[in-house]
């Protein structure tokens, strides 16, 4: 059984994600997306908004569930028996950061590999912050996050506003 674990913040879950979701599923036996906390980053939605998000959008993914965890990912792995980490890749923007976590990661649990998926030229600019702020200044979210959660989506980032 491999396991692979792609963790994140989420927040919102995007169509960047889904894709990225979907190819690991097909390479992996079991796929758990992790909502994983970022010390650098004070999230909007809270942990469970954002589990509930990611699991309406792989509701059709048997072998991909969702969880939460706010230790080291090292720690995550070892409990879970996973032996690679997921990362999707944009631009060149994203290397310098992923490069420098796989290397801690590889440090702190010698047995797991990162793997780098290469982001879809569709969504090479789509990140969470992005669907975000349009959201927020009343701008349309649709085909930016999956569609199950769309118009939920949508109504949580405009009472922001209002
Ligand atoms: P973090 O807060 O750790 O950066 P994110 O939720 O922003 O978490 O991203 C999680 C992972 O998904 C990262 O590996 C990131 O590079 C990747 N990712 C984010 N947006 C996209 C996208 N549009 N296409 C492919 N991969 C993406």
């Amino acid at each position: 059984m491999r396991t692979a674990v792609y963790p994140g913040s989420f927040d919102p879950i995007t169509i960047g994600h889904l894709d990225i979701i979907e190819r690991a599923s097909r390479l992996f036996d079991q796929v758990i997306v992790l909502v994983s906390r970022n010390p650098d980053k004070s999230p909007f939605f809270t942990v469970d908004a954002r589990l509930g998000f990611i699991s309406r959008a792989i509701a059709a993914l048997p072998n991909v569930s969702a969880d939460a965890f706010s230790g080291l990912l090292a720690d995550y792995l070892k409990q879970r028996k996973a032996t690679a980490i997921i990362k999707g890749l944009r631009a060149v923007s994203d290397f310098e950061y992923e490069f420098q976590m796989a290397l801690a990661n590889k440090t702190l649990d010698p047995a797991a590999e990162t793997i780098f998926l290469a982001a879809q030229a569709k969504n090479m600019y789509l990140s969470s912050s992005l669907v975000r702020q349009i959201g927020a200044l009343g701008g349309s979210i649709k085909g930016l996050v999956p569609v199950e959660i769309e118009n939920d989506i949508q109504t949580a980032l405009q009472e922001e506003i209002s």
